[in-house]
């Protein structure tokens, strides 16, 4: 066969990817918000969402903003729509989900404080949900010994680490699992596998990513600063 006759690496684009930044606290240019705080001089959400874009299915990214800024969210990352958020992160991952069109087959929920996702890990978890999964998650092994204590700080019990994980974003979902899910929860859920998990569904997990980290502390932000200087993006794309 001609090497002219193979066929091109299918490019998908049936993936949008939501993004909840519009936790209370967070003002542009004032305070240090989550999502807008500065790594290498760029907030945390411009480099998740340079990733995300990154990524060869992703269609579409939708920021759920603080209402009140809404346009500065939109002057900062450009390619992306931005909605008001809501009230609660689920009614912020809720109102993004509302302006997904039907056409779009798989939804990831990624959390921008995970700034430097790689693309890779994106296409890793839309792929477990095209291949059937109800909701994907990216799963990492614990590698600290963990022990249950009682209010008083008594050690209980030695838990045995091996069949837990440490869960990451993004979590993915075909569209119409995520908006049951949103449609039929009753209480708040910190992640979105979980009220599909709380649906009856079998949450999947894929290798997780060390550059997947969440940066919250200083000591994330130090480490997020050496992965960036050896993890760059190819300058063409960044
Ligand atoms: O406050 P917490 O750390 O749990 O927020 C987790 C994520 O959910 C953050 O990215 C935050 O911006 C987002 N969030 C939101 N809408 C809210 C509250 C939180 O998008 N009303």
């Amino acid at each position: 066969m001609d090497s002219r006759d193979v066929p091109a690496p299918v490019r998908r684009k049936d993936v949008a990817v939501l993004v909840p930044a519009a936790g209370m606290g967070v003002r542009l240019g004032g305070g240090t918000p989550k999502a807008l705080r500065e790594l290498a001089g760029e907030p945390l959400l411009v480099h998740a969402c340079r990733r995300l874009a990154m990524a060869p299915s992703v269609a579409m990214i939708v920021i759920a903003a603080p209402p009140g800024d809404v346009d500065a969210v939109r002057a900062l990352v450009p390619g992306a729509v931005v909605v008001p958020g809501g009230a609660t992160r689920q009614q912020s991952v809720a109102a993004a989900l509302a302006v997904v069109p039907e056409s779009i087959e798989v939804v990831l929920v990624h959390d921008a404080a995970r700034a430097l996702t790689p693309p890779e890990l994106v296409e890793a978890v839309a792929a477990a949900v095209r291949s059937g999964a109800a909701a994907v998650v990216p799963a990492l092994p614990v590698v600290d010994t963990i022990k249950r204590v009682d209010a008083g700080e008594h050690v209980l019990e030695t838990v045995d680490r091996a069949p837990l994980r440490v869960i990451q974003t993004p979590q993915g979902f075909p569209r119409a699992t995520l908006v049951r899910a949103h449609a039929e929860a009753v209480d708040e859920h910190t992640d979105d596998a979980g009220m599909v998990e709380r649906l009856g569904h079998k949450v999947h997990c894929v290798p997780g990513s060390d550059l997947a980290l969440k940066i919250t502390r200083p000591l994330d932000l130090l480490i997020a600063e050496s992965l960036l200087a050896a993890h760059p993006l190819p300058v063409s794309r960044s």
